[in-house]
């Protein structure tokens, strides 16, 4: 804690009193020290893909080009590195965007069981291979909220996406869309491992994983809860997530409903 003192005087009068302004400086020190940190990641992040595709280039180098059966795999690692790269990257310049403020969300009006539906029609189509089944609790009752489709589409994908990640093989997402007031509610839940509860706000930090070498095999940059949460945060919502270690996880959003012009349509 820091103290600045001023007196206060007319001219050469007798002094009237005494401001303190405390400044609290560890709050400076938490916003330095998460700057440090996060670049400290961010080099981390890209430091891992790049020395591995190095690494794969000179063994293809010393002969491994020339080897019909090795040459496609090495390649086929060089290439994944790189797409993993490219959506570290844009995961990254998307949150440099919403940091700057740089960024316009163009609402319009939508059914959100109806783009519900279509999302998740979409995940059934891959959600095959895994064997994963959509169970979907989705209000009958029209249900007009304003979104920025694309940002809206983002947060819903990367919710939906970590639930399959984390699900068992045959494991049963269930998507929830329910009236809660002056909200909407979204859940989005899984059967897979959980998160523990001591790890459970980090979730939404950036780069915070709970497991770091699992989730990074399942492909993840750490970063997709994070956006979701400036992104719902962007709509006027909340985000939060319930999970039992072992069991489950929810991931709850809400969004504003009837405090919109036009509410219910
Ligand atoms: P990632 O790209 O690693 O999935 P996210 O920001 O999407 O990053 O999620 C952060 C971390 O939260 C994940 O690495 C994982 O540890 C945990 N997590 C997120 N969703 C789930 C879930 N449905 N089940 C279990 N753990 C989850």
């Amino acid at each position: 804690l820091e103290a600045n003192f001023s007196v206060i005087q007319e001219d050469d009068g007798p002094i009237n009193g005494l401001i303190t302004v405390l400044h609290d400086v560890t709050e400076q020190e938490k916003i330095e020290q998460d700057r440090r940190e996060f670049v400290a990641n961010v080099s981390h992040e890209l430091r891992t893909p790049l020395t591995t595709m190095r690494s794969y280039l000179e063994a293809l180098e010393d002969g491994a080009l020339s080897d019909p059966e090795i040459a496609p795999r090495f390649l086929n690692v060089t290439q994944n590195e790189t797409e993993r790269m490219i959506r570290l990257v844009n995961d990254l310049l998307q949150l440099s965007k919403i940091d700057s403020r740089d960024y316009k969300l163009s609402f319009e009006w939508a059914d959100f069981g109806q783009f519900l539906h279509e999302i998740i029609d979409r995940f059934e189509m891959i959600a095959q291979d895994k064997n994963i089944e959509f169970t979907r609790k989705i209000t009958a009752h029209p249900t007009y909220v304003e979104i920025d489709r694309d940002k809206m589409t983002q947060i819903v994908d990367n919710i939906i996406s970590n639930a399959m990640k984390y699900s068992p093989e045959g494991g049963n997402v269930i998507v929830t869309l329910l009236h809660q007031g002056h909200n909407v509610r979204i859940s989005i839940s899984d059967e897979g491992m959980g998160i523990p509860r001591e790890n459970q706000a980090k979730i939404f930090d950036r780069f915070y994983r709970v497991d770091k070498a699992r989730a990074r095999s399942v492909g993840g940059t750490g970063l997709g809860l994070a956006i979701a949460k400036e992104l719902v945060h962007a709509h006027g919502g909340e985000i939060w997530v319930q999970s039992e270690y072992g069991e489950g996880t929810t991931i709850y959003f809400t969004l504003p409903y009837s405090t919109f012009k036009g509410g219910e349509v």
